[in-house]
């Protein structure tokens, strides 16, 4: 029987809450399917700075750089809200990112048919559903570029620079995925006005016929921010730049209305990748059995994709979520005003009903 070494990271608010349920259903995956996932739970955020003093212990990044998979809760909350900067609990997330080299972020907007109701946009537009995924660099560009301001801050200043390396392995990361997937992926850039911009076309341009199945196309992202509203369905596989890639990852999460169902994925190399739902600790709900579980659920089927090439098993939670989902059953954050109070449950009764769609 294969073992997995997989580092958890309850971390703040509901991220116990849904860190429990989420190995649960792990754990239901391994005995069906013969896999033994081996936890090891590490402290980050505000617990750990409760307990070191650190938002990132050094202990914790060992562990999580020695483990197979990284499996992340929710840090942060308003017990931690007047620290300094790099004492807040959030420091741990670029912490991680840092420490485990992972530099691309996968996030699929997905708008599950069931959950229709909750996007914003109107059924013509997003009624055909909604999958999108992005993928984001993660530690290069204008976030990390060089910085700084004339002494009389009358004047500052931040520098988008790509290297080819960098941008050859996120384009690598989405042709990859775009094979798995509908076989699309749009670069979107600044190209009319940037030159790093026009760099990432001409890198596409030279790896495209080593994907001679991928519909390649490019878009501004003042034009791609509008077609996430106007024609979400156009998309398929986004690649993009870090700051491009945080925006509008946002607002394709929000135009599926629901951040309790939307996981992602943090790649690197060869080392183990981080998995987390997009949304936060959500202090206000925390340790009242109200948190969405899915998210994070679903980040799990991220990992077992990804991290342990275990598509089959990745497919089961995914399918076993949207039975759930068809039979009526929601959290409170998804079941929209005058859902029949009997089909709306809390977080560990919805981990149950993922164990018991999976058998
Ligand atoms: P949030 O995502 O925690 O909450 C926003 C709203 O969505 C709240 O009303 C919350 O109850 C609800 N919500 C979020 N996740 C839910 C779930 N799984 N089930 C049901 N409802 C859910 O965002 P926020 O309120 O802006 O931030 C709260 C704390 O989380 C802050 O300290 C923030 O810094 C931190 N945060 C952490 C991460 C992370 O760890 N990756 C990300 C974002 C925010």
């Amino acid at each position: 029987m294969a073992t997995y070494k997989i580092a958890t990271i309850p971390g703040d608010g509901i991220g116990p809450d849904i860190i429990r349920e989420a190995c649960g259903v792990m754990d239901a995956i391994g005995k069906k399917y013969g896999h033994n996932f081996e936890y090891t739970e590490v402290l980050a955020g505000g617990a750990a700075i409760d307990k070191t003093g650190e938002p990132l212990p050094e202990e914790t990044l060992k562990t999580c750089c020695a483990s197979d998979a990284v499996l992340l809760g929710a840090v942060g909350g308003p017990k931690w809200d007047n620290l300094p900067g790099n004492k807040r609990p959030e420091k741990a997330l670029l912490g991680l990112r840092g420490g485990m080299k992972v530099y691309a972020n996968l996030r699929p907007a997905v708008m599950f048919k069931q959950l229709s109701a909750a996007c914003p946009l109107k059924p013509e537009i997003a009624g055909n559903g909604l999958d999108i995924l992005i993928v984001r660099e993660l530690t290069g560009g204008i976030y990390f570029g060089e910085r700084g301001r004339k002494e009389d801050n009358s004047e500052a200043w931040d520098t988008e620079r790509y290297s080819v390396p960098e941008i050859e392995r996120i384009l690598k990361l989405g042709f990859e995925s775009a094979m798995k997937r509908r076989k699309k992926m749009c670069v979107v850039d600044k190209a009319n006005i940037l030159e790093s911009s026009r760099l990432w076309r001409e890198v596409t341009a030279r790896m495209a016929p080593n994907y001679p199945e991928v519909e390649v196309s490019y878009m501004y992202v003042d034009n791609a921010a509008m077609q996430l509203v106007r024609n979400p369905g156009q998309f398929d596989v986004i690649a993009t730049s870090n700051m491009f890639g945080d925006i509008l990852s946002d607002e394709a999460s929000q135009i599926t209305g629901s951040i309790g169902m939307l996981a992602s994925a943090s790649l690197g190399d060869d080392g183990p990748g981080l998995y987390e739902p997009i949304h936060g600790s959500a202090p206000d709900i925390a340790g009242q059995d109200k948190a969405n579980p899915l998210a994070t659920i679903l980040s799990c089927a991220m990992l077992l994709r990804y991290s342990f090439n275990l598509d089959k098993e990745a497919l089961a939670i995914e399918n076993a979520v949207e039975k759930v989902l068809d039979a009526g059953w929601r959290t409170g954050d998804i079941a929209g005003k005058d859902y029949p109070a009997d089909k709306i449950v809390g977080t560990k009764k919805m981990g149950a009903l993922v164990i018991e769609a999976l058998q």
